[in-house]
């Protein structure tokens, strides 16, 4: 079996440099109050042709991407909910989310093997309503962090991977006082955030490889602004089907969606997927997703996870009061095992 996460790998060993410094040395045309069909044009164009910038004042395709994704916030299509709410002047989606606030960040040491530690970012609200999230104290209150300027956080990701001598060689970090291996963008859901995140990227010098951590439910043009942006989608597939998607998370079109998503993330950078079991729904979600990752995505990293625990609103769904049971657990590997799949 080949590497796992070979260009995540790539890049720690400093034989390759994270998928947005190359969007910084790509030029593209960004011409002062284009319409958003015109800046997509150009995208098109700057993605195809990948001409270098001659002169540092010449505009990026990274310049592009985020004059685009703060285009789409005054009638939000980030994710496939769709809202068209014009955040820009104070209206909120289903998201909620107006500008990123951030909850929390901090060097991670509970995320798989190969990302540890991982400095993760956990960026206030979600565009899911899951019943049993995990995380609700975040996800169900899009206030609940607070504004971090663009500037002061690309500082900070450089301080996390100061640049070395080698150019793209990862060093250690003064502040934890410890390699951090990666950038997680998280939250809630990074995918209202985009335009920030994008910011951020433009104005660091940070080295390390970036990692979309994800529900997956952003819209196509979110993830045209996310190919060659990161080098890894740590993508949550939870559901088998549209009605448990439906019922529990109050998402409409799931399963398509989703699934979309993570064979573009397959194609753009390195897939590493994540089921969360939930008890009782081995029949209708977990074999269905296994088997739909083996046909579509052989070469994905998963991760099987049987760490649920009822939190939130779990108690008005009778099946979710309940722990996975060791052998739902047990059933779910045996299968993945019988597929190939490559399990963390
Ligand atoms: S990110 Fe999604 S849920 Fe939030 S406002 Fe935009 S389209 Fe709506």
């Amino acid at each position: 079996m080949s590497e796992a996460l070979p260009r995540y790998q790539s890049i720690l060993r400093g034989q390759a440099s994270p998928s947005f410094q190359s969007t910084k040395s790509i030029q593209a045309e960004l011409i002062p109050g284009a319409s958003l069909e015109a800046m997509w044009k150009a995208h098109s164009k700057a993605a195809r042709a990948r001409k270098e910038r001659s002169s540092p004042s010449d505009s990026s395709l990274l310049d592009l991407r985020i004059a685009i994704a703060e285009s789409m916030l005054s009638s939000c299509e980030l994710c496939e909910r769709r809202c068209r709410a014009d955040r820009t002047s104070g209206k909120r989606g289903r998201c909620g989310v107006l500008d990123a606030k951030i909850a929390s960040h901090f060097m991670h040491h509970g995320e798989e093997r190969p990302l540890v530690p991982s400095y993760t970012i956990f960026f206030a609200g979600c565009n899911f309503e899951c019943a049993f999230c995990q995380n609700c104290d975040i996800s169900t209150d899009p206030d609940s962090g607070r504004a971090y300027p663009v500037d002061l956080m690309a500082r900070r990701l450089e301080n996390l991977s100061e640049v070395g001598r080698a150019g793209f060689k990862v060093t250690l970090v003064r502040e934890w006082g410890e390699r951090a291996k990666n950038i997680n963008w998280v939250g809630g859901e990074p995918t209202p955030n985009l335009a920030y995140v994008l910011k951020v990227l433009r104005e660091t010098r940070s080295n390390l490889p970036q990692i979309w951590n994800s529900n997956m439910y952003m819209s196509e043009e979110a993830m045209r602004l996310l190919d060659g942006t990161v080098d890894v989608f740590l993508a949550d597939l939870k559901y088998g089907n549209d009605e448990c998607a439906s019922r529990l998370s109050k998402v409409d079109d799931y399963f398509r969606v989703v699934t979309r998503n993570h064979k573009l993330g397959a194609k753009h950078a390195d897939l590493l997927v994540r089921h969360l079991m939930l008890p009782g729904h081995l029949d209708c979600c977990t074999l269905p997703v296994l088997d739909w990752l083996s046909k579509n995505v052989p070469d994905a990293s998963v991760n099987i996870m049987d760490q649920y625990r009822p939190m939130h609103l779990a108690h008005e769904h009778p099946e979710l009061t309940a722990r996975v049971s060791h052998e739902e657990y047990q059933a779910a590997i045996r299968h993945a095992t019988d597929l190939g799949l490559r399990l963390l």
